[in-house]
């Protein structure tokens, strides 16, 4: 099948950084310490994880450029942080050196043609919810010419047993035209998810971020009222959002930035779409125009964006520009 080797390395190569990451997570001391006095647990885990994938892919895959969200300064200056990030990535690969560490970093600030072929990683998404010890996401994506063809999203705490909320986690994935995935991150049982059936967008359950500043719960909510839907929304940190409709648990993700200069990022939709579209879902902006992963590291044409089951799509598209001026945005 076509991608099944880029398949296989971005599976491992995430499963490590989420193995990274969850120990990063549990030595988290309380939250106050860490949103007031020291967000560095943050970074090791940010950098520790962008480090593994792109060493991984780089192995496999040389020539393909990659985008990645973290930079390298943050270590230049901070031997004991550099130190600490080995430590961390050296145990998901032993043989690395502390300078092929911090070139698998860099290699996420290349030179990318936008148009042909590329990775992009955000290694940890939804960093707010990983300091509260909620939900966050390794998310992991091949475009080729502007096709997402490949999404992984590693979800350590959303449990792949929904009857065992407290269980394993999960891998969420899918490949162009092979359906979509989740894996458990404990014991690799795996089955196929589909979005929801639904047909009528009253019976719908929404998601969106919990972190008021970055989406616009207001005009969310009058979406929703719009749509007559009577449950409250979902609230959940991260791509675990399109991971959430890709297998059902909720039928639409509403993501409309607060401020109207804001532009979203490619690494904070690009796996995540994949995953839903190709569960039976469809990803677009709020006017109804697909994402756009050819213009560099922002969704410079889209504004607002959208996750469905399929279904409702157009239901939610016409209330969406009954109530929200995109135009202006
Ligand atoms: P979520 O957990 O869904 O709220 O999304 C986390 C992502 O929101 C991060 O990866 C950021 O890239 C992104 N983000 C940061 N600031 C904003 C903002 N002002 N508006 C929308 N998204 C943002
Ligand atoms: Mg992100």
């Amino acid at each position: 099948m076509a991608y099944d080797q880029e398949l296989n390395i971005a599976l491992m190569a995430v499963k490590k950084a989420a193995s990274l990451c969850s120990q990063v997570q549990q030595t988290l001391i309380t939250k106050e310490t860490i949103i007031k006095k020291d967000k560095s647990p943050v970074t090791v885990a940010d950098l520790g994880s962008q480090a593994v994938i792109c060493h991984e892919l780089q192995q496999e895959f040389g020539s393909d450029p990659i985008v990645a969200e973290e930079d390298i300064d943050t270590l230049q200056s901070n031997r004991d942080l550099s130190n600490r990030v080995h430590e961390l990535v050296a145990g998901q690969l032993s043989k690395i050196t502390h300078a092929q560490m911090i070139e698998a970093i860099a290699l996420g600030k290349q030179k990318v043609d936008f148009t042909q072929r590329y990775w992009t990683i955000d290694p940890i998404d939804g960093t707010k919810g990983f300091l509260r010890k909620e939900q966050y996401a390794i998310a992991l994506a091949l475009v080729d010419h502007g096709q997402v063809v490949l999404g992984v999203l590693g979800c350590p705490n959303y449990a792949f047993d929904p009857n065992q909320p407290s269980g394993p986690g999960s891998i969420f994935y899918a490949a162009k035209g092979q359906g979509a995935y989740a894996q458990s991150l404990d014991t690799g049982k795996q089955r196929t998810i589909t979005t929801d059936s639904i047909n009528n967008s009253c019976q719908a359950k929404f998601c969106e971020s919990v972190e008021s500043a970055h989406a616009s719960h207001d005009e969310h909510a009058q979406i929703a009222t719009a749509l007559k839907i009577s449950a409250p929304p979902f609230r959940i940190d991260s791509q675990a959002k399109y991971a959430a409709v890709a297998r059902g648990d909720a039928s639409i993700y509403l993501r409309l930035p607060r401020s109207s200069s804001y532009r979203e990022k490619i690494w904070d939709h690009a796996a995540g779409a994949a995953i839903v579209e190709q569960a039976g879902g469809r990803v677009t902006d709020f006017s109804g125009k697909p994402l756009d992963f050819t213009c560099g590291e922002t969704l410079e044409k889209n504004v607002g964006i959208f996750a469905t089951n399929g279904n409702i799509h157009e239901q939610v598209l016409a209330a969406i520009q009954s109530q929200i001026n995109t135009v202006e945005r």
